[in-house]
């Protein structure tokens, strides 16, 4: 049934979001920054205090008493504990905050990964789906850190396609524990975990269900920590479960409806990924503004060439696009589950309902995110030269780290299909999504390309933002009527509309942040200028993308008339956007070597 709260996931494609009802980070607490700046102060002491080659050469093997001392002063501080609520122990943060924490965890390197999981995939199933009896018993020692957790779905036959998982549990003949056997592979803090949610297939079940499972109930044995290209001082192993007594209280959630829980939790996992990518490459900014003005080449720092601004301009606009998707959407979950709550929703199903709502938006940002990250570490490894490949200066443990974005959580390529196939699910099964409501605003997108003079700040700029929508809205409608259920075979269709549904959802969010800055009093001119640079920089880069995706798509599968006019639509759609992004990316680099770093 068509939703009409403002709080829909996917509906920004058919309704312009009210600044008054949007997020942006500026608006963060004093006591939220407090808590980021805690996690950002830790992590400077007691991860970056070891030294960069130190650090680099950390293994989750031969240094695992290092790491569980971190892991350990990291509890004392209460870090464990932001996604449990108070009365478990935990910090109880809201979800928001919980994403700023995340962002400043990313300065831990490959031990913000062990961090990122005893809060985010090893916790919240319990916290999300628990019992209270199961909340009472486990969220206090996961809370304080005494307990590690972790989260078993893959394996090796199934990654991916995580629901033909072999591993199942049959219920023992006096009906009191269920027998587990099987194999997970790939597994985060497995190696120093206490509690594991592994996700089984009871009996002769088809579907996955959860368990939460203690390493003292036995039958329990690991593989060697995996040799991995980065993020090595975070523990990943192969965990056995040979006839494992799990008592019949620990089967977590409803039996057969653990994929749902599975994929609901990397919902949160993936925005996750898309916040720490914002700590990362404000971190890299600093890094190479620290570099590149103290490099001497041909008689000045290297920051004054225009190669250099050219990368410093275009990740500063990165960034800020990211945080302003990231943030829109950590405080749309935290409006919803407040909008669950009053409906008379309990607190475990709002959680779980308001995360899911926003599945397309997460899935969005955790390609856009570990991209961005992937891409400023690259960059960032030109800018220092020979030194970014040594080892020395850490840049090369960074490109490292950041590479498993785009793979876990959900591989890129599987989540370039989820956004789309959760699109279509909204918009034409659930029909959550007021599908209705497109006609008319693709009708007024295409009235207003021919008018773009509209006055107003920013107008071309929402014309383009719009015109995003539309071109996805049209293509994928098009695309979806010719080859019906077929196009889900045509994946490499699916990647380009996939794209463009992106792009039109991380410009309207920079755009929107730039809008509703330019409206409030207190803010500086000179600083919104920057940020209003950087939102056009990324708008020009995203409408080359989608023009990409949608030439892409459309020579893929539209003949005749129906090519020619698609392509003249393109054209019209996505015409010319007239900035010099040269003069813009170099404002934007000028004010990030000023401030050494992405300051305002
Ligand atoms: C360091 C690390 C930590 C991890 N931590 C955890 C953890 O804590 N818990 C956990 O359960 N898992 C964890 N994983 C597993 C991770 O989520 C999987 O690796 C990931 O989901 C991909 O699965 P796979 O490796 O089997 O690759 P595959 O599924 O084999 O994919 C290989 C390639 O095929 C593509 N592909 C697969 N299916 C399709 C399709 N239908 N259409 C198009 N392309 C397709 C993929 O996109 C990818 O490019 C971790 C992995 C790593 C490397």
């Amino acid at each position: 049934m068509a939703n009409n709260s403002k709080l829909t996931g996917g509906a920004f494609l058919f309704e312009t979001t009210d600044t008054k009802d949007l997020f942006i980070p500026e608006e963060f607490t004093e006591e939220q920054l407090m808590i980021s700046n805690s996690v950002k102060e830790f992590m400077l002491k007691e991860v970056h205090g070891l030294g960069v080659e130190r650090v680099a050469g950390l293994d989750a093997e031969k240094d695992k008493a290092l790491v569980m001392e971190i892991f350990h002063k990291a509890s004392e501080m209460g870090f464990c504990g932001v996604s449990v609520d108070e009365q478990y122990g935990g910090m109880g943060l809201d979800f928001n905050t919980s994403l700023l924490f995340t962002e400043n965890l990313a300065l831990g390197f490959s031990f913000a990964t062990t961090i990122g999981c005893q809060t985010s995939i090893g916790s919240l199933p319990i916290v999300w789906y628990g019992t209270e009896e199961q909340k009472k018993k486990y969220l206090p020692g996961i809370a304080s850190g005494e307990k590690g957790c972790s989260y078993c779905l893959t394996e090796p036959g199934s990654g991916s396609d995580a629901n033909s998982a072999k591993s199942r549990a049959v219920l023992n003949p006096e009906g009191t524990h269920y027998i587990l056997n099987g194999q997970k592979m790939w597994i985060t803090n497995g190696g120093f975990a206490e509690v594991f949610t592994v996700f089984a297939k009871i009996e002769n079940d088809d579907k996955l269900s959860a368990f939460i499972v203690e390493k003292s109930f036995g039958g329990i044995s690991l593989g060697k920590e995996e040799k991995k290209m980065g993020i090595k001082a975070s523990s990943t192993v192969q965990v056995f479960f040979n006839n494992t007594m799990i008592p019949k209280e620990n089967l977590l959630g409803e039996r057969g409806k653990g994929f749902n829980m599975a994929l609901n939790i990397l919902n949160s996992g993936r925005i996750k990924i898309a916040a720490g990518g914002t700590g990362g490459m404000k971190y890299g900014l600093e890094r190479v503004v620290g570099y590149t003005t103290e490099r001497i080449q041909f008689g000045k720092p290297i920051s004054d060439f225009g190669a250099m601004k050219l990368k410093i301009g275009t990740i500063a606009a990165q960034a800020f696009a990211l945080e302003s998707g990231v943030y829109r959407i950590g405080a749309d979950v935290d409006k919803k589950h407040a909008e669950l709550l009053k409906a008379g929703s309990g607190d475990n199903d709002a959680k779980i309902n308001s995360m899911r709502e926003y599945a397309i938006e997460c899935a969005i940002l955790k390609v856009i995110g570990s991209e961005a990250i992937c891409n400023t570490a690259d960059e960032a490894i030109q800018m220092f030269g020979g030194m970014g490949y040594s080892q020395e200066t850490g840049v090369e443990m960074a490109y490292r780290d950041a590479r498993i974005t785009k793979i876990y959580e959900g591989t890129n390529e599987i989540n370039r299909m989820l956004s789309l196939g959760e699109f279509y699910k909204r918009a034409f099964v659930s029909k959550e999504l007021n599908i209705k409501k497109a006609g008319g605003s693709v009708t007024s997108a295409i009235a207003q390309n021919f008018n773009p003079f509209k006055s107003g700040a920013l107008a071309t700029e929402f014309m383009f933002a719009n015109n995003l929508k539309s071109l996805f809205l049209i293509i994928t409608g098009v695309a979806g009527a010719k080859l019906k259920e077929k196009l889900v075979d045509e994946q490499e269709i699916v990647m380009n509309l996939a794209d463009i549904l992106a792009m039109a959802f991380m410009t309207e969010s920079a755009l929107l942040r730039v809008k509703k800055l330019s409206e409030q009093p207190g803010t500086d001119k000179a600083v919104l200028a920057i940020k209003t640079k950087m939102a056009q920089v990324y708008l020009y880069e995203s409408l080359d993308t989608a023009r990409k995706a949608a030439n892409n798509a459309i020579d893929s599968f539209a003949s005749g008339l129906s090519k020619f006019a698609l392509k003249r639509l393109t054209r019209m759609l996505l015409s010319t956007y007239a900035i010099n992004p040269k003069d813009l990316r170099r404002d934007v680099a000028n004010h990030i070597i000023e401030k050494k770093g992405y300051y305002f």
